[in-house]
């Protein structure tokens, strides 16, 4: 590489997304999409901007705010949005941490917090999650410092509870306590209620999963107004358009229509329940998840071997060489013809 990258940022590590798989071709249960369209104002929608795409977008995203707001019983004010909830993350990992100010969060959870913590110079606290990967929140009360909770956790689909999320946060005046509800839809408790209570909760939430938008890049988070107001310090100062017309005028949309996209919400927990027991009855560990994936191991086969044997039959599925789970695979919840197709292929695979 050449010589002009900062010194700094030389030993960053590259995240590594899920395979992208542009056509048909895969069955896609490794980026947790959602196997449905967006609902159909959607498109409508965003053809209305088009026409209007030599002018800027609204930089105060004030229509989805609202619609958001309104949905969730919130005011404007408690309401960001972004591009994507990475972006939000990575704002607010630079709005609330620094070289001096670490960020505790599980050992075992989402893989770009990493990232910003790299790129930012911001020490990391591991918390390794308990034997049964469920969280330790004890050891998490009275951190001291910023924390970050994927709630649920991602790989594992484990909630902890609001009560849990609520002690936490309590224990933790002086910094930010940040919650991930990126899966949040799927089954868990939102700790929403909390933030009229407590000036450090932030959450994080995205269109990417339970409203069937990932290639739209819409993110948004709740949290006290003086709390939103700093975190728009940053978002002022480094992207303060970066949610594009379209991306605006679908969410809003789809704000419009949430009863189709809680509907495949449900659709979603009943194919998670099935697939869970098929599993199981062929002898897998399926944890428990409240997401819209499970997290797997096979008792016959490595992690490695199953995921590859399941690409070459058109599958792509996610795992990762680390430590404690490197056998696992977490698995996308699809379309239940998807989910059968899958379930076949891994009988014809372990036969
Ligand atoms: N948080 C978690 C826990 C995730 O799993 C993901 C998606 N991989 C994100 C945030 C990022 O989602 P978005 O598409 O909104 O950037």
């Amino acid at each position: 590489m050449g010589g002009y990258l900062m010194q700094k940022h030389r030993a960053l590590p590259a995240y590594v997304p899920g395979e992208h798989a542009e056509d048909d071709s895969f069955i896609r249960l490794n980026t947790n999409e959602s196997p449905y369209p967006p609902s159909p104002s959607v498109a409508a929608a965003v053809a209305r901007e088009v026409g209007q795409l030599s002018y800027y977008n609204d930089p105060d995203c004030t229509a989805l705010r609202a619609a958001l707001a309104g949905l969730y019983g919130v005011q404007p004010e408690n309401v960001a949005v972004g591009n994507g909830s990475d972006e939000l993350l990575a704002f607010a990992f630079y709005a609330f941490a620094d070289a001096d100010h670490p960020i505790a969060l599980p050992d075992i959870t989402y893989g770009y917090y990493d990232l910003f913590a790299a790129v930012y110079g911001i020490p990391l606290r591991r918390i390794p999650l308990k034997d049964d990967f469920t969280v330790d929140v004890d050891a998490f009360c009275g951190a001291g410092c910023m924390i970050v909770l994927t709630n649920p956790n991602a790989p594992t689909g484990y909630a902890i509870s609001v009560d849990q999320i609520e002690r936490i946060v309590r224990s933790n005046p002086q910094s930010v306590v940040l919650v991930d509800e990126a899966y949040i839809d799927f089954g868990a408790e939102s700790c929403l209620p909390l933030i009229g209570k407590y000036d450090n909760l932030l959450i994080v939430r995205t269109y990417s999963k339970s409203r069937s938008m990932a290639g739209a890049r819409i993110g948004y988070c709740f949290g006290c107004a003086d709390l939103i107001a700093q975190l728009e310090v940053i978002r002022n100062a480094l992207n303060l358009y970066s949610v594009s017309r379209m991306a605006q005028a679908a969410g809003e949309a789809a704000v419009a229509e949430n009863d189709y996209y809680m509907d495949n919400c449900r659709r979603i927990m009943d194919t998670r329940r099935m697939t869970t027991d098929a599993l199981r009855e062929m002898g897998f560990e399926v944890l428990e998840s409240l997401g819209n994936f499970i997290f797997a191991r096979c008792p016959q086969m490595a992690g490695a071997q199953l995921a590859a044997a399941l690409r070459q039959r058109g599958i792509l599925v996610r795992r990762w060489d680390a430590p404690r789970i490197s056998e696992y695979l977490r698995i996308t919840i699809g379309t239940r013809e998807q989910m059968e197709t899958m379930l076949e292929a891994i009988s014809a695979i372990l036969v």
